[in-house]
């Protein structure tokens, strides 16, 4: 099934909304939860979809009991730059005309430019790095 990614939804319309959205890491670590699973939490290590999510924003695994993150395995495992950093500096690399522009993006994923920085984010958030982006895009 394809799912449409909507702005203001999905994805901020602006910088100005990125900011107001992921203004703490918690809400940035949400996000990426919702990216790596969309439709819920599913253990990397024994595909359990049993899990709770811990204070510290991790998940333990139901099955295996292990504790997972969303960030495991992405270029954002055990960063010391807070996420919210990370979530500016993602949206300007997308947007910037210098950077990879989120035309050349939608070029590569014949999906709409406007909300390849879901597209894009996904593909820096997977564990699978950018193999994620031979995938067909959700737009
Ligand atoms: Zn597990």
């Amino acid at each position: 099934m394809v799912v449409k990614h909507a702005a203001g939804r999905d994805y901020p319309r602006s910088y100005a909304e990125l900011r107001a959205w992921f203004d703490e890491d918690w809400k940035c670590l949400d996000y990426l939860d919702w990216l790596r699973w969309p439709e819920g939490f599913v253990c990397p290590h024994c595909a359990s979809v049993v899990g709770w999510r811990l204070a510290d924003s991790r998940w333990k695994c139901g099955g295996c009991d292990r504790k997972v993150s969303a960030t495991a395995g992405t270029i954002f495992d055990k960063t010391r730059t807070p996420l919210t950093v990370w979530f500016a500096t993602a949206w300007r690399m997308v947007g910037d005309k210098v950077g990879v522009s989120a035309t050349q993006t939608s070029h590569g994923l014949r999906c709409q430019a406007a909300a390849c920085w879901v597209c894009w984010f996904q593909a820096v958030a997977s564990p699978l790095g950018v193999s994620v982006l031979r995938q067909p895009c959700r737009m």
